[in-house]
């Protein structure tokens, strides 16, 4: 298995599976929610901590990133199955909510790169079925999720034709002259396939409902309250403050947050001290996050471990558990099955076990 060779920039992540269970048979694309270059987002997935990473990335000038080999599986699409089969495409966006535009240039390369993963994997034909059925996917028919966001959404049609008629005609060199990008202009800019982008996106969940002014966001796993702050143009302290929450650090997978939006951009409101969850932080270890004693964790397939140093799981766990205590070590934490355990002695007996802080 290759790598495409239209790649600028190359930044591996630790975040994958060796090898890809499966063969490649499908693309992804998903969007950046921000306009990230192919180095910050490559910097992105370099953290363990982050637990996500793509294939590649496109940023807004078109530099093509690569942060996980084509033969191995990324974690990007909440979904195994779709990932050990997909080549994942994190694209970047030049404007944000609600619209998340893509530039021409990303969408551009973005469609030559799906070429070359076609020709190279022998994927004749882009199939774009609107659902999961076709090759060509959407992380928010997997997850609670809006990626790969309204505008990029309504070019997957265009999109798929545009690399169809380049796997048709593309018995050339392919990127050499750029025909293809002026030469498909007039297609990609009509509404229609916008529409029918939008018809298709409104039978899968998308995460954030949105009302007059509240919007709701579904946590899902890999978030951090600082990013998804970022994401709609809030703060930390704001999110802290709307949800009622006792720790920022601490937010699990399937909590509902409440997202006013919107005016707060500029409040930096830098001293208060619950910003920036797992920033900068390489060990995991001895931060000292406070973790709320007996706080509830939705666990979803999470790894379940004997111990705080153990090194490979006993089993993955799903359902409600609590913090047993505030420890924190090695990056993990303590849970007990019912409220009542918590705190209690000997520990050993009211424990069920040891999961990463990270993952919860
Ligand atoms: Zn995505």
């Amino acid at each position: 298995m290759s790598n495409s060779s239209l790649v600028n920039y190359t930044l591996i992540s630790p975040n994958c599976n060796k090898p890809r269970k499966d063969s490649i048979k499908k693309i992804t694309i998903h969007h950046m929610a921000g306009n990230i270059t192919v180095e910050t987002c490559g910097s992105i997935f370099a953290k363990e901590s982050r637990e996500a990473s793509s294939n590649y990335g496109v940023d807004s000038k078109g530099r093509v990133g690569m942060y996980v080999e084509e033969s191995n599986r990324s974690w990007c699409s909440s979904s195994p199955e779709n990932d050990h089969q997909a080549i994942t495409i994190e694209v970047a966006n030049d404007g944000g909510e609600p619209n998340w535009h893509v530039s021409d240039k990303a969408i551009e390369k973005l469609i030559e790169l799906c070429i070359d993963i076609c020709k190279r994997n022998k994927i004749e034909k882009i199939n774009f079925t609107g659902d999961k059925k076709g090759n060509l996917t959407m992380h928010k028919w997997f997850g609670a999720t809006g990626c790969p966001g309204p505008y990029l959404s309504s070019k997957f049609p265009y999109i798929a034709s545009e690399i169809n008629k380049g796997l048709v005609g593309g018995s050339g060199s392919g990127s050499s002259s750029g025909s293809g990008s002026s030469g498909g202009g007039t297609g990609g800019s009509g509404s229609s396939s916008a529409g029918s982008g939008k018809g298709s996106s409104s039978s899968s969940g998308a995460t954030a409902e949105t009302s007059n002014k509240v919007t709701a966001y579904t946590v899902v796993k890999g978030d951090t309250l600082s990013e998804i702050a970022k994401k709609y143009k809030t703060t930390v302290s704001k999110l802290v403050e709307l949800n009622g929450i006792k720790d920022a650090n601490v937010i699990v997978v399937g909590q509902k947050l409440k997202i006013s939006k919107g005016t707060e951009t500029s409040q930096s409101n830098s001293s208060s001290s619950v910003q920036k969850p797992q920033a900068s932080t390489k060990p995991p270890v001895s931060t000292a996050k406070t973790y709320g004693k007996g706080d509830k964790l939705v666990l979803s397939n999470d790894s379940l471990y004997v111990s705080a140093t153990a090194k490979s799981a006993t089993k993955k766990l799903s359902g409600t558990y609590y913090i047993y205590d505030a420890t924190v070590k090695s990056g993990r934490i303590r849970i007990t099955n019912t409220k009542s355990n918590v705190g209690k002695t000997p520990a050993g007996t009211y424990v069920t076990g040891w999961v990463n802080k990270s993952e919860v």
